[in-house]
């Protein structure tokens, strides 16, 4: 009878061990590599196929490539989810293809003003600025709000003094103007004040030669990325210019945490792109980690509710990525394409704008 208590006892220590060792590590399985993922957009509402020249495509995979294979090396050798969307946000940022940092899209009153978000899925601090126009990389700015702030959300000239004082780089308003914006721009726009037209005339007037890189049709292209690292730990950050033409400092879901950005361990990291506001009515991306906190959904089955049911509810449009705290990568829109990118520990990346 002892012996039998006994080997009852060490039965039950052996499988509480296995249990607590499971929820330790995210429930993976031990690999000699460590599993590690990562999913970047470049924004969803990318033109019907053929609407790109086979140049402009393969200078979109081309740059969708290069920051996924930072994110890949940077994984490798055990850096971090936040320092990983940092550094690939910014070579979006850097690039006049996107709707984000250099290449952003134009206001109404002809000026620049962009947005951005990170969240750590492991503490859930977040950061995130909104109308900035001269901060050179808002994604950095958005992870010094999140390091080293009591707060969450700073606004516009506020933000500017808060990033500069912390030695984030400033750079000219001009820097940001692309010509295919500037030819976007005022074909959209709703006003003929002269005024307005002046000041991004004068805009383009202070590079030389200034950048023309797409079409001018195309209405999306925020940039995101959504990573688990090495030690399991999920964030997620968005960057944008928003939509053409905004009026009236309108911020969009970006910046709105839970909207168009949301990370937490317990469940996934999603980074959105499309109309914001139908993002922000549906809190989307938190409304994806609670149906898969609470109704049990896998990664997959959580987005496909959110784009292809809930979003045709209200007539939504747009796209997000997402990785859940397994690795798992899914990703899903609505509209004609997204541009996005993803790799894993296999190093192995995948680009696309279209339907796969
Ligand atoms: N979601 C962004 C916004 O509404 C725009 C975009 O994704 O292109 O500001």
């Amino acid at each position: 009878m002892k012996h039998y208590i006994t080997a009852i006892c060490l039965l039950a220590g052996s499988l509480l061990f296995t249990s607590c060792d499971k929820s330790s590590n995210g429930g993976k399985s031990d690999t000699s590599t460590p599993k590690f993922s990562i999913a970047i957009h470049g924004g969803a509402g990318a033109l019907a196929k053929g609407s790109y020249t086979a140049e402009q495509e393969a200078a979109f995979k081309a740059k969708l490539e290069e920051a996924t294979k930072l994110g890949y090396e940077m994984l490798s050798k055990g850096d971090s989810a936040a320092d990983v969307v940092v550094a690939v946000i910014k070579i979006l940022e850097d690039s006049p293809l996107f709707n984000a940092g250099k290449g952003s899209v134009i206001t109404y009153n002809g000026k620049i003003k962009m947005d951005a978000a990170i969240m750590n899925g492991r503490t859930l601090d977040c950061g995130t600025v909104n109308n900035v126009q001269r901060i050179k990389n808002p994604i950095t700015a958005a992870r010094m709000v999140m390091d080293s702030s009591k707060y969450i959300m700073f606004s516009s000239a506020g933000a500017e003094s808060f990033a500069a004082k912390n030695g984030i780089e400033m750079i000219d308003k001009s820097y940001f103007y692309t010509q295919h914006q500037i030819d976007r721009w005022r074909k959209t726009k709703d006003s003929t004040d002269a005024s307005y037209i002046h000041y991004v005339d004068s805009m383009a007037a202070l590079q030389s030669p200034i950048i023309s890189a797409l079409p001018e049709e195309g209405e999306f292209g925020t940039v995101g990325c959504v990573v688990m690292d090495k030690y399991g730990n999920l964030a997620a950050g968005t960057s944008t210019g928003g939509l053409i033409n905004k009026k009236y400092n309108r911020v969009g879901d970006s910046p709105i945490i839970g909207a168009g950005t949301y990370a937490n361990n317990k469940t996934c990291a999603i980074s959105c792109t499309g109309t914001g506001e139908d993002f922000i009515k549906t809190v989307a991306a938190k409304t994806v980690s609670d149906l898969i906190e609470f109704k049990g959904m896998t990664l997959d089955a959580a987005t496909y509710d959110m784009i292809h049911v809930r979003f045709k509810e209200i007539t939504g449009d747009g796209g997000m990525i997402a990785v859940d705290k397994y690795g798992n990568i899914s990703w899903q829109y609505n509209s004609d394409g997204m541009f996005r990118a993803r790799t894993d520990q296999n190093g192995k990346i995948e680009t696309y704008i279209y339907a796969e």
